[in-house]
């Protein structure tokens, strides 16, 4: 490519960006948001979402009033109830939950044990799991912990890694041996998105459950939990949540199903009656019972303001806005990108992906540090792949192209 090729294709792109960009009917809300001084491109907005403008305000009220002024008293007005009020509320804006079935407690790690264990034991004839062989390491780990646990056998899917897994690869894969499927609605390293309601209903087909783990997914892709007939779905809550490092993950049991499960930690949380001080352990009958102990009632409130902001958006403008983004930024590397060697590691129908884009090239991981150094923040996933997270109300689209062109200006340096 000559240069003067090269500029009007950089051209084009911020043309196009600022065309989309002013025509964004969610554009009004990127000033929510804090203030990120040196970063011209934040691109992991997937991994860890950007505080909202008026978060110390709200941290700094809570400290003042609900706990330095009202303290223990603020258990029984706000806290107890919180993690089911907020639960219901992630349910009705972002799941597709009626009240009553989601939950914010643990981190995903732990209710993923929880419900995963929760449902091994739910048919005890039923000893298998099935987890797909690129999932996300925690899930991976904590399955096969739980199949030790219990005697139980891991059965591993191995989907195509770019396109992700497909019913027929479920379908092939569950029998009246299996317990759970355990899946990622969105792939944390291609973006692939899953076909969550056929799968859904060919692991019902076998008579077992399924288990969402809806990271990825939760606040920027339409879901319909209720709908779909899922069993169970964990998510997290600081990705496109905005509910800042560690802030708690939700859990979502349907509710015909909870008065059968048992999960293993009985705490006095999900105890019937948490203050009865009772001889002996009697769980909750509802969602409540997948509590263990006190709620991380500070770790919730960073989450509150984006939930609203995807309320007042609506769930459908923001999914249009996240393909607007990823659809440019596919563009964006079939122009500049592709003819330097990059490989695309994501779907390209944007019915097949979620909220991000990954890319791979053997120099990625030396780019990204250049990236990171210049203010410019993507991801790297080993082993050579760059993951450009697109969160929609907090991402314009020249952001988008000045990351991309970004990728490209450090992989040509890097290079002599
Ligand atoms: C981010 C992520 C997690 C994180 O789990 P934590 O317990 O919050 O650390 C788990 N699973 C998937 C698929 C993820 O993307």
């Amino acid at each position: 490519m000559t240069d003067s090729t090269a500029d009007a294709a950089e051209t084009a792109l911020y043309d196009e960006a600022a065309d989309l960009d002013a025509a964004d009917p969610l554009a009004p809300l990127l000033d929510r948001f804090a203030d990120a001084p040196g970063v011209s491109a934040y691109l992991d907005g997937n991994s860890l979402g950007r505080p909202m403008r008026d978060l110390p305000e709200r941290l700094a009220r809570f400290v003042r009033e609900d706990w330095g002024t009202r303290l223990i008293r603020s258990w029984d007005e706000q806290w107890m109830a919180m993690p089911e009020t907020l639960g219901d509320r992630i349910g009705e804006v972002a799941l597709g939950a009626a009240a009553g079935q989601t939950i914010v407690a643990d981190s995903t790690s732990v209710l993923l044990y929880k419900l995963i264990r929760a449902a091994r034991a739910h048919d005890p004839a039923r000893t298998e799991i099935v987890i797909e062989e690129g999932n996300f390491p925690t899930d991976r780990f904590v399955a096969a912990g739980v199949a030790d646990e219990t005697g139980g056998t891991i059965v591993r899917l191995a989907p195509d890694p770019v396109r992700g897994v497909s019913v027929d690869d479920v379908a092939a894969a569950v029998t009246e041996r299996t317990a759970v499927v355990v899946l990622s609605h969105v792939d944390y390293r291609s973006g692939a998105m899953a076909d969550a309601p056929a799968i859904t209903a060919a692991v019902h087909e076998a008579g077992a459950l399924v288990l969402w783990d809806l990271c990825h997914s939760v606040g920027v892709i339409p879901l319909d939990l209720d709908a779909w007939g899922v069993d169970l779905a964990v998510g997290c809550t600081y990705k496109y949540l905005n509910g800042g490092p560690g802030s708690p993950a939700f859990a979502y049991v349907r509710t015909g199903l909870q008065g059968a499960l048992r999960q293993p930690i009985q705490g006095w949380f999900g105890a019937k009656d948490v203050f009865a001080m009772g001889p002996a352990y009697e769980p909750a009958p509802g969602i409540r019972r997948l509590l263990s102990g006190t709620p991380p009632v500070l770790s919730m409130l960073g989450m509150q303001g984006m939930i609203e902001v995807i309320a007042e958006a609506g769930i459908d403008a923001v999914r249009a806005k996240s393909v607007s983004l990823t659809e440019l930024a596919l563009r964006a590397y079939d122009a500049v990108l592709a003819p330097l060697g990059v490989r695309l590691l994501s779907p390209r129908d944007a019915a097949l992906r979620g909220g991000h884009v990954t890319i791979g090239h053997p120099r990625f991981q030396a780019v990204t540090q250049t990236l990171w150094a210049e203010g410019v923040i993507p991801d790297f996933r080993f082993p050579d792949g760059i993951r450009l997270g697109l969160s929609p109300l907090t991402t314009t689209h020249a952001e988008t192209v000045r990351g991309v062109l970004a990728v490209r200006d450090a992989l040509s340096a890097s290079g002599v």
